[in-house]
């Protein structure tokens, strides 16, 4: 066990949330929050992905960069956490992987849920085992600006019918923010100001990460 979670509890509810959190900004954050309160989690640990195979290094920020922001943005609040699993490992962790390890520390006390997007979603059965990861968790799918639920529905909905019972929709105040546009604004010299937490904000400027 790589991260703090207290052991005796009893009934435990658990979201992950799966990411590369290169970096992590706010629309991660409230949609882990959101999903923490409407399903009535007990604690939602943020999952960094590993590195990925040597040749795709160059289009990801190294690991331990994203593992220490994603730390944090989420250190003032008591019922999240960072896991450096998949970070640590030192293959390709699958989700499918990393759902098992959780399953097996906790046995039938644990209700396990995978936090997304509704993008990320859509790509589900291109998954390792995905039908083997639907058995062993549910999902939540969080609203995402451009990719609209009842789409989604429709397209899971006739293709696969055993994806769409276990994913729970969950709406959040909309936020048309990536990744992708918090880098680029740091490439072009633009303010991430609150879009990301202000620690997160001067770690990147610290480390000169995203800049061309
Ligand atoms: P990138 O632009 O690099 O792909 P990203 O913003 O999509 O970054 P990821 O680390 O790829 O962030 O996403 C982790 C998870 O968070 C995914 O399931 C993704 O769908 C979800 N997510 C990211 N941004 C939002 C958002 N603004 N609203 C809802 N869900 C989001
Ligand atoms: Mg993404």
């Amino acid at each position: 066990m790589r991260f703090l979670l207290p052991k005796d509890e009893g009934e435990l509810s658990i979201g992950i949330m799966g990411g590369t959190f290169d970096p992590i900004h706010i629309g991660h954050l409230v949609t882990a929050e959101e999903a923490r309160r409407q399903f009535n989690l007990n604690h939602v640990v943020f999952m960094p992905t590993g590195n990925p195979p040597h040749k795709d290094r160059t289009r990801i920020t190294d690991a331990e960069h994203r593992y220490l922001m994603t730390l944090l943005a989420v250190v003032d609040n008591p019922f999240f956490t960072v896991s450096r699993m998949e970070i640590d490992s030192q293959d390709t962790t699958y989700t499918v992987d990393t759902v098992r390890h959780f399953t097996k520390l906790y046995n039938s006390k644990l209700t396990l849920y995978f936090i997304t997007g509704a993008d990320a979603i859509l790509d589900i059965t291109t998954w390792k085992d995905y039908k083997m990861l639907l058995k062993s968790c549910a999902f939540i799918a969080a609203s995402r600006p451009g990719y609209s639920f009842s789409k989604l529905k429709v397209i899971l909905g006739d293709a696969f019918p055993e994806v769409i019972k276990r994913v729970h929709l969950l709406e959040i105040p909309a936020m048309a923010i990536s990744s992708t546009f918090l880098r680029r604004r740091v490439a072009e010299g633009k303010t991430i100001r609150y879009l990301t937490p202000e620690s997160v904000e001067q770690y990147i400027y610290k480390n000169r990460l995203y800049v061309r």
